[in-house]
């Protein structure tokens, strides 16, 4: 007979998911009720309303999407582009190529702006784009780079964006309650995120918001978005401002519990507090591995707090000492990935898991793992 499952009780300092609160995995085991009960109904526009909070946003169409983070970001591909645009799309990780993707599925054509794994976007390669592609109708950018641990500057690629007249869809998988962002203040126009890494959640959910310009855009396509299940003008019968929701496909449910139990811890501490909180215990994670001789991958000002490179010293085996990690201490953290990968752990401090005793905790057993 297969037996039940019942998972070790790991710390979790990688790149997400990130620990989930006991208080949030308590939510989970609420009664289940239908989606379309009234008092979930109610649920979901407080949802909303702590969603609009989390990306300081007042945009109408803020929810979360039933799938995780990648879904978010083809919603705002496959809503905002159609065969034949342009989209620039800047490149300096994983993700931005998971974006390049995104647009050419859409039968669109990407402009790709590269630059260096472990480096922010370049404003001027940006700018440059821009002026040479008076067709695109998108700037697409990852916001916080998860697999450098890498901040671009969103607010200035938000202003390149507005003055070329073009939407932006920013990536905000691993910045949404880590570090400061700004939806309306930028002025960002398809806006994605995930809940397993700052917000702590359960993965699986991907909130999502998008401005009244490109709400626009989507209420003026000449085709439908090729995607039912992402097309947003469907979505919003069932999340949208009228009390009489539609049914549009089988929210879930007690993970939605789970979201709503993050938003409202997060409400209660504040978004500056939790983004000092990530700063406090990032300056003393660096200060730790430091000490022990160990160097950051990236530069100081571009660095995430919730998401740390670390170079790994030469002669170090990675995985025997990410084993070691797990094995003896139960504790994750990330290897660096694609053109990354073996030179350098990405240590994460996210969220719940972003606090003094996981600092102290990871640096004891990198020490002893690299004796
Ligand atoms: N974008 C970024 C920056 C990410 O870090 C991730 C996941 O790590 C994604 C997108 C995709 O999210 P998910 O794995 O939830 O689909």
């Amino acid at each position: 007979m297969t037996q039940s499952f019942f998972p070790p009780q790991r710390t979790l300092m990688g790149p997400g998911p990130s620990d989930v609160s006991p208080r949030v995995l308590a939510s989970l085991a609420r009664p289940t009720i239908g989606h379309l009960d009234p008092l979930f109904v109610s649920l979901m526009d407080e949802i909303k309303g702590l969603l609009q909070y989390a990306f300081q946003t007042s945009n109408e169409l803020t929810l979360p999407i039933s799938a995780p983070g990648s879904a978010g970001m083809e919603a705002c591909f496959v809503n905002l582009l159609s065969c034949g645009d342009t989209a620039i799309v800047c490149q300096n990780g994983v993700f931005g190529g998971r974006m390049r993707e995104n647009v050419e599925r859409c039968g669109a054509t990407a402009v790709m702006v590269e630059d260096d794994w472990g480096a922010p976007v370049d404003p001027h390669k940006v700018a440059e784009a821009l002026k040479n592609h008076p067709e695109a109708s998108v700037l697409a950018f990852v916001h916080a780079e998860t697999s450098t641990g890498t901040r671009s500057d969103a607010e200035t690629l938000c202003k390149l964006a507005r003055e070329h007249g073009v939407l932006v869809i920013m990536d905000t998988v691993t910045s949404l309650g880590g570090i400061e962002l700004k939806v309306d203040a930028w002025g960002a126009d398809a806006v994605y995120s995930g809940s397993q890494k700052c917000l702590s959640c359960v993965p699986g959910i991907s909130p999502v918001t998008f401005s009244p310009r490109a709400v626009e855009r989507i209420q003026a396509r000449a085709h439908k978005v090729q995607s039912w299940f992402l097309d947003m003008q469907l979505v919003m019968g069932y999340w949208g401002g009228d009390s009489k929701r539609a049914y549009h496909h089988t929210a879930p449910v007690n993970a939605l519990y789970a979201l709503h139990e993050t938003l409202v811890i997060l409400q209660e501490e504040g978004l500056d507090n939790a983004i000092s909180r990530h700063q406090r215990n990032h300056k003393a994670l660096v200060a730790g591995l430091e000490a022990m001789g160990l160097s950051m991958a990236v530069e100081e000002a571009w660095r995430l707090p919730q998401l740390n490179s670390v170079c790994i010293p030469d002669g170090v085996d990675d995985a025997r000492v990410r084993g070691r990690l797990l094995r003896d201490f139960d504790l994750e953290i990330g290897a660096g990935l694609g053109a990354l990968a073996g030179k350098t752990w990405r240590i994460g401090l996210m969220g719940h898991a972003s606090r003094q005793r996981n600092v102290i905790l990871c640096l004891n057993a990198l020490e002893t793992a690299l004796k």
